[in-house]
C-alpha cells in the first residue's frame, strides 16, 4: 500500500506530476481542488459555499475538505493507495488524514513537496489561466494571495511531516519529464 501526499504551492505541478504517479503506481488520484470543481459545477450548496472562498484564492474550511476524503476513501475500500493532491492545506486536515488512515491501517508513506521559484510559480498560472478556464487563475492578485496563503497555513505541514521523517523535497524546476524522474526515483525508495 502507497499512500503518497504530492505537496507544494499553487503553480508547482502537482496536477501534472500526480498523472504520472497514478500510472505507474495504480494509485487513486485525490485531487480535492477538482472534488470541489466538480461540486460546483453541479450546482449543489457544497459547491455555491466552496466558491465564495476559491474566487478569492483562500482556503476552503478544514470541515468540508475532511468530508469529503472521508467520503471517497469510504468509496474505495480495495484501493492499493492513494495519492493526494492539494490536501492536506491545513495542520487540521493532516491530523485529520492521519486519523482516517489510521482506521484503515494504512499511514502516509511519504509526502513528495515540489520545490519552486516564486516568480516561476506567477507565470504557471498566469500560462495555465489563457487555457483553463479557472477563475483563480485569471487574476494575479488572487495568485499572490493562494501563494501567500499556502507559506501562511500549508507550508507549515514541511515540518509536521518531516517530524514523522516522511518530508521529501524535490526540486521542482525544469522539464516535466526531469521532475517525474526525480519524483519516481524518491518513491522507489519509500517502504510500502
Ligand atoms: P487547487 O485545485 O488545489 O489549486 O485548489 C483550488 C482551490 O480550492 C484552493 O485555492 C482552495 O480555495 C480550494 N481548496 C482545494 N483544496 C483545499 C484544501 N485541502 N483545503 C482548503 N481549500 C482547498
Amino acid at each position: 500500500m502507497l499512500n503518497l501526499v504530492l505537496f507544494g504551492p499553487p503553480g508547482a505541478g502537482k496536477g501534472t506530476q500526480a498523472e504520472f504517479l497514478i500510472d505507474s503506481y495504480r494509485l487513486i488520484h485525490l485531487s480535492t481542488g477538482d472534488l470541489l470543481r466538480s461540486e460546483i459545477a453541479a450546482g449543489s450548496s457544497l459547491g455555491l459555499e466552496a466558491k465564495a472562498f476559491m474566487d478569492k484564492g483562500e482556503l476552503v474550511p478544514d470541515a468540508v475538505v475532511i468530508g469529503m476524503i472521508r467520503t471517497t476513501l469510504a468509496a474505495h475500500p480495495g484501493a492499493g493507495g492513494f495519492i493526494f493532491d492539494g490536501f492536506p492545506r491545513t495542520v487540521e486536515q493532516a491530523e485529520a488524514l492521519d486519523r482516517l488512515l489510521e482506521e484503515n491501517g494504512t499511514p502516509i508513506s511519504g509526502m513528495l513537496s515540489l520545490e519552486v521559484e516564486h516568480q516561476e510559480l506567477v507565470n504557471r498560472l498566469m500560462g495555465r489561466g489563457l487555457v483553463s478556464g479557472r477563475p483563480d487563475d485569471q487574476d494575479v492578485s488572487v495568485i499572490e494571495n493562494r501563494i501567500e496563503v499556502y507559506n501562511r497555513k500549508t507550508a507549515p505541514l514541511i515540518g509536521y511531516y518531516g517530524a514523522q521523517g516522511k518530508h521529501f523535497g524535490i526540486n521542482g524546476m525544469g522539464s516535466i519529464p526531469e521532475i517525474a524522474l526525480r519524483l519516481k526515483e524518491t518513491v522507489d525508495r519509500l517502504p510500502r
